[in-house]
């Protein structure tokens, strides 16, 4: 059976220092976050902007994707339209064909890692090499980045330098971060030098210029496109924006949410393939339009993927981003999987304390908390719930729709509480894991009520 959030973020909790080191690590990030947001005085502006935006653009999306492919056409970029992620997989696989081609890099693309495009050329006998550092560390150890933005964040320095000994002969135990990144940019040079085809991901699309725009902050998708003679630009069709001029409001937005910086390092724009280049472009649905037509998860396809709702996540910091078992994690990861496999992904909208922080933080202004609360509306009610938790829900219903039968067993639960402690305190109650369960109340808060609240309302 397919594990569940709540058991792999078992697993992780397990591990508490390093579980409180990656809660201070990505707090660390979120302040730096408010930071650079308290420094524009006109970021509430920003956000509101960005966020009519792309409403406009999502109700306009036919218009603007017909004008992108037009314009990308003349500029001589090839364009293709893939339905899903397997279509995706094979178009990517064809151009490869058709050049023969062996040695592949590829930038930091959480579309390709949606498609499984590497798992699948991987199958095919191509091997490509992942050239964002992150994403390459852990390519090496065989596992999916855990976070959209910090791919390897889940792990420490520690780590880094075994997996390097391991696949790039470093000095055993020698964790210093300057020798083990100069090790990696060596092999990494080594890669570019001799690649054929870079893929990269899109990050905004142009529809009145048929450019694009890829953001990074080690400059690996320029390092790839710029010296690989064929070029394959992969985006969801919700990057496209209306013109040139809104692409300053994002940018503004997107560094200062992901990491606090003003800008991303590199923000590198394509219009057309160089002299003896091939340019291609796949512009992918898989699944968009089905969440375009569900009116209460629309607003998700506004995300610019800059990762603020994971920092920000109480449940994410704690619990890390493999425990969410999909290529996007954290919070909007949560809204969008339910949309590609409603039954796998059941476990995720319950991933949250609906605290709305994510929310706060979003610089498109998606109402991230209620759409998580709405799916869980929606995946009880097709019925993909555990029975266990159907039957407490109901149970709670009835409990609550019961005043008297309500304050009755309040009473009882305290009674029971203080006597037969035992009853709460042990391992088949999930919330005794980990906490101490707190100490029966003296009175229930309507009883304090009845007596105080009245009179101090009075005085
Ligand atoms: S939902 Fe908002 S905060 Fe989260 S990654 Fe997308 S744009 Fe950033």
């Amino acid at each position: 059976m397919k594990k569940t959030h709540a058991d792999l973020a078992e697993k992780f909790i397990a591990d508490e220092p390093r579980t409180n080191w990656h809660d201070d690590t990505l707090w660390f990030v979120r302040e730096k976050r408010d930071k650079a947001a308290h420094g524009l005085p006109e970021w509430e502006q920003l956000r509101e902007w960005a966020s009519q935006i792309k409403n406009h653009t999502l109700s306009n999306l036919y218009n603007y994707l017909t004008e992108f492919e037009e314009k990308a056409k003349a500029n001589g970029i090839m364009v293709h339209w893939a339905a899903d992620g397997e279509e995706h997989n094979k178009i990517i696989h064809d151009i490869i064909r058709k050049h023969k081609i062996q040695k592949i890099v590829k930038s930091k693309s959480m579309l390709t890692e949606e498609c499984h495009l590497n798992e699948y050329l991987q199958e095919h006998g191509i091997e490509v090499v992942d050239t964002d550092l992150g994403e390459r560390i852990v390519q090496f150890r065989k596992e999916p980045p855990s976070h959209i933005v910090l791919p390897a964040i889940h792990l420490k320095r520690e780590d880094v330098s075994e997996t390097f000994h391991e696949h790039l002969q470093t000095e055993k135990g020698n964790n210093d971060p300057q020798y083990l990144t100069e090790a990696a940019r060596q092999h990494l040079r080594h890669k570019f030098v001799q690649s054929e085809l870079a893929i990269t991901g899109v990050n905004f699309a142009i529809a009145e210029t048929g450019g694009f725009v890829v953001c990074t902050n080690e400059g690996n998708a320029d390092m790839g496109a710029h010296t690989a003679p064929v070029h394959i630009a992969c985006m969801g069709f919700e990057k496209i924006i209306p013109k040139a001029e809104h692409l300053a409001v994002f940018l503004r937005l997107l560094a200062r949410s992901a990491t606090g910086q003003p800008i991303t390092t590199y923000s590198s724009h394509f219009h057309k393939p160089r002299p003896n280049q091939e340019m291609h472009l796949v512009i992918v649905d898989n699944g968009r339009s089905r969440q375009l037509g569900r009116e209460d998860f629309r607003n998700s396809l506004k995300c610019i993927r800059c990762a603020a709702c994971f920092n920000t996540c109480p449940v994410y910091r704690r619990s890390g981003g493999h425990s969410y078992h999909t290529a996007v994690a954290g919070p909007i990861g949560s809204i969008l999987n339910p949309n590609l496999d409603m039954k796998a992904n059941a476990d995720l909208p319950f991933a949250s304390t609906l605290c709305g922080s994510c929310t706060n933080v979003c610089p498109v202004k998606i109402n991230i908390h209620e759409q998580l609360w709405k799916w869980r509306q929606v995946i009880v009610a097709e019925g993909y719930v555990a029975t266990s938790k159907k039957i407490g829900m109901e149970g709670m219903a009835f409990l609550l729709s019961k005043p008297k039968l309500y304050r009755f067993a309040g009473k009882m639960g305290i009674k029971m509480m203080k006597t037969f402690p035992a009853l709460t305190n042990n391992k088949l109650n999930p919330w005794y894991k980990q906490r101490e369960m707190p100490e029966p109340p003296k009175e229930s808060f309507r009883e304090w009520y009845l007596k105080n609240g009245k009179i101090k309302l009075k005085e």
